[in-house]
């Protein structure tokens, strides 16, 4: 269905859990967030009926985050789940990587499509650095594991952090050039990080794209890139892969944005960064059918802000990026 502003809604990102096996610096802070109590998180069959009650709204793409959602019990189950139902067509995953290499096989079996991981460094130390303890071996492990299984497009998603791996961005876009990777660079966002750390690490999109173009030639515009994402994807001279621009912050694509979030906890929220969440989770537990699940679903869609003034300052909210479903 249209929200408001004429936007078709049909994707629904998932965050199947808040729990997180990396404590990345700009996401989570040192001692993780207190984990909410296992009962006010979703169940496997909630979630999917949750899924079934947006379908005749139009959802026909989900895609699985967290938190970690590879720390999920359950998470090959889900996956079974959405793949058994008939109208969704898209089944995508975002993932640290850490947990991948044992895992796409099974993940590709279930019915997952393709992965996104999340990478910032190339360099051991600052990964270990950046994620408080991440191993990078095992995130290439995975990476390669997910090309292995045909879970693609495999896109790398990399936050531009500006004293932290500015110097290495142009080499993370030259990933693309050898392998069928998509790097996509992520603007840093003012959620979750109000700290010390984050402030003025910021790089605008612009400028990592002539960072890359002034070292690797000119890209040419791509739009085949399977996915539902607002980026821009460029392809390097020669490239197998290509290289992408997410500008979440400095010009934000709220006017072609097609996605409503479901938290762990059972909210539907219709934008990252907006507070005005609708209950699903009391309605399920109560044993509401499903047309009153859709009726839910309608309202959720019907409440989605215009845009977001990210940009205008950092977010007041009680909620982190591991809790909504980065
Ligand atoms: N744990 C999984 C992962 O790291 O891919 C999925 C959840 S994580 C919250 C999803 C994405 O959000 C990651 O790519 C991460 O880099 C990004 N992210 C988290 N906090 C962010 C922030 N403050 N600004 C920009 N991206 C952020
Ligand atoms: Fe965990 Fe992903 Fe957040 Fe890192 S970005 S702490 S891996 S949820």
């Amino acid at each position: 269905m249209h929200d408001q502003f004429q936007r078709q809604i049909n994707y629904l990102r998932i965050s199947v859990t808040d729990r997180c096996n990396l404590r990345c610096i700009y996401c989570m802070p040192a001692g993780g967030v207190k984990s909410v109590s296992h009962d006010e998180i979703l169940t496997i069959e909630e979630i999917t009926e949750v899924v079934v009650a947006g379908v005749p709204l139009g959802i026909r793409k989900v895609r699985l985050t967290g938190g970690e959602p590879l720390v999920r019990r359950g998470i090959l189950g889900l996956v079974r789940n959405l793949r058994n139902i008939p109208e969704i067509d898209d089944i995508a995953l975002t993932t640290n990587g850490i947990l991948l290499a044992k895992m796409a096989g099974d993940l590709k079996d279930a019915g997952v499509n393709r992965i996104n991981i999340s990478l910032d460094t190339l360099k051991p130390t600052r990964y270990h650095q950046i994620t408080r303890g991440g191993n990078l071996d095992q995130v290439w492990r995975g990476i390669n594991a997910a090309l292995d299984n045909n879970l693609q497009p495999v896109k790398i998603n990399t936050v531009a952090i500006r004293g932290f791996n500015d110097d290495e961005l142009v080499d993370l876009a030259r990933l693309t050039i050898r392998q069928p990777l998509h790097v996509r660079f992520i603007e840093l966002m003012p959620i979750g990080t109000s700290d010390d750390w984050a402030g003025g690490r910021y790089i605008p999109t612009g400028e990592v794209q002539e960072l890359i173009t002034g070292a690797l030639g000119n890209l040419t515009e791509e739009k085949m890139v399977t996915g539902n994402g607002p980026a821009y994807y460029g392809r390097l001279p020669g490239a197998q892969g290509t290289v992408g621009f997410i500008s979440a912050v400095s010009n934000h694509f709220c006017a072609r944005c097609n996605r409503l979030r479901l938290t762990a906890t059972g909210q539907l929220r219709p934008c990252l960064f907006s507070g005005r969440e609708t209950d699903i989770k009391q309605a399920l537990r109560a044993g509401a059918g499903r047309e009153e699940l859709t009726r839910i679903f309608r309202e959720a869609i019907l409440n989605k802000p215009d845009q977001h003034d990210l940009a205008a300052r950092w977010q007041e909210d009680d909620r982190i990026m591991s809790q909504i479903g980065g």
